[in-house]
């Protein structure tokens, strides 16, 4: 609990109304996607990067943990204060600061809504990429903390790929700037790329600048149906084969399709047993030829339907389905485990094969979609509240099998509280190590989220 003086101290930086303190205010800064139980003790909303540098240096001097947070979607437990003590929370750090369209770079605070800065940026021609199913609702300073990825990242890359330079407040209170305004910068260490995705337990992140890209001229769209996830995966290697990269390549599974499917009354698929959503973008002669492409070699795979969406509406309607996957699961299952393995694209059909046999050696309901482009695939352990020991083994046994096939346990939701037991099966002894030190360069009293990453 926090002591009175330094409760009145944390009201004097950020002012009084921007204090909360009070339990039914307190529960709504608890959570976040993974519904881990979290408990703060404050909540403070800062409004510039010296309010927060002053918070986290009496913080420190007081041992009292510190947990940013944006929106709370985040699928790892990472804003969850686990640990209890004080909430920072960027929604009045909110604005875009400057979009230069000559230099094609943003300035955001980190409260930005990811959607938002898309659409300012898509209203002068330019393009910011990454794109999380989450967009319409995270922030920025939550993409940067996880390095967020999503549904563009297999032809444009993932947030730190966007990321050019930062403002940053340390626990000792003091505030630092990494990288440049410009594209180009190897002057001294890459801090830039450290902190992102170092998941708020090494800074936080005050201020980003972002590279921009010119706007695609155009995006044309394909969902097609096939009768089973192996004829679905099979298209992988022949769009690869044609030398594509399409900007999405969503693939859904039977149980996702028919859980989005009922959550929205509608129906797509005619009963398919598995969706693929390939988007291609560029000149519009290069767009269409390409998506040609892709809906031919859809076909030459088995797939029973296509649908071309002609309309942006057309378009939101196929995005509307799989982006109401991850809420339309709850419908199968009361609870879920939900993991963002990736593994070598070639390895996919493998890895899926591997989460089937487990799925049955322990009677569970597992349901995969997602980014498999990159081979990131979605899996997701579904089952009663005491199903949960076997559904934490399935898990395990499933990460096994990433570490096996060469992938990664996490590709964009971060270690946080979630994952901090596996973390040891894909990172050795000796790295972990050498990451302890980093954290305790930055952060030498633990104060900044603590209990996340590192058991
Ligand atoms: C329906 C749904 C779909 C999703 N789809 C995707 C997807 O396609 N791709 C993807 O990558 N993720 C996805 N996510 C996960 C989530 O949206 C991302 O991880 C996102 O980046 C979290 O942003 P947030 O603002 O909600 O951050 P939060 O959940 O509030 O926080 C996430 C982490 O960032 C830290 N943090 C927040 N702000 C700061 C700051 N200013 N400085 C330092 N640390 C900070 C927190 O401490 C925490 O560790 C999805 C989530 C949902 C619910």
């Amino acid at each position: 609990m926090l002591k009175p003086a330094f409760v009145k101290e944390l009201r004097s930086i950020v002012g009084t109304e921007n204090l909360l303190t009070e339990p039914e205010e307190l529960t709504v800064y608890a959570y976040d996607a993974t519904r881990s139980p979290g408990r703060p003790w404050a909540v403070a909303r800062p409004a510039a990067a010296r309010e927060v540098a002053r918070v986290l240096e009496a913080a420190d001097r007081e041992r009292v943990p510190v947990v940013p947070r944006g929106a709370g979607t985040g699928m790892s437990g990472g804003s969850v204060p686990s640990e209890g003590g004080v909430v920072l929370s960027f929604e009045r750090m909110s604005s875009i600061r400057e979009i230069d369209e000559a230099d094609r770079i943003a300035v955001v605070e980190p409260g930005v809504i990811t959607g938002d800065l898309q659409r300012e940026a898509e209203k002068r021609g330019l393009f910011y990429p990454p794109d999380p199913a989450s967009s319409a609702f995270c922030t920025i300073g939550g993409n940067v903390a996880e390095c967020a990825g999503g549904l563009r990242a297999v032809k444009y890359g993932v947030t730190r790929d966007y990321v050019l330079g930062l403002e940053v407040a340390l626990p000792s209170g003091r505030i630092i700037r990494t990288g440049a305004r410009t594209f180009k910068s190897v002057a001294g260490y890459d801090l830039t790329r450290l902190f992102v995705g170092s998941e708020g337990t090494l800074g936080v992140v005050t201020e980003i600048v972002l590279r921009l890209l010119p706007l695609p001229e155009a995006v044309r769209t394909v969902a097609a149906f096939f009768p089973d996830a192996e004829r679905a995966i099979a298209v992988l290697p022949l769009i690869a084969g044609r030398r594509i990269i399409p900007r999405a390549l969503e693939f859904v599974d039977r149980g996702a399709l028919q859980a989005a499917e009922s959550h929205l009354a509608i129906d797509l698929s005619g009963g398919a047993g598995s969706m693929l959503l390939i988007e291609t973008d560029g000149p519009a002669l290069s767009a269409d030829r390409e998506i040609d492409t892709i809906e031919a070699l859809c076909r030459e795979a088995g797939a029973v339907r296509t649908i071309r969406a002609a309309t942006p509406e057309e378009q939101q309607r196929i995005w509307k389905l799989r982006k109401s996957i991850s809420p339309a699961l709850y419908a199968l299952k009361p609870k879920k485990l939900n993991e963002d393995i990736v593994v070598p694209v070639s390895r996919i059909p493998e890895m899926l094969q591997r989460i089937a046999a487990i799925g049955n050696k322990y009677g569970l309901l597992i349901v995969n979609f997602g980014h498999a482009g990159d081979g990131n695939i979605h899996v997701n352990v579904m089952h009663e509240e005491e199903e949960r020991p076997k559904a934490e083994q399935a898990v395990r046994e499933i990460f096994e099998a990433v570490v096996r096939l060469q992938g990664s346990i996490t590709g964009e939701h971060g270690i946080g509280l979630a994952k901090a037991a596996y973390l040891p099966l894909e990172i050795g002894p000796d790295a972990i190590a050498v990451m302890r030190n980093i954290k305790k360069a930055f952060d030498p009293n633990n104060i900044l989220n603590p209990g996340k990453i590192f058991l």
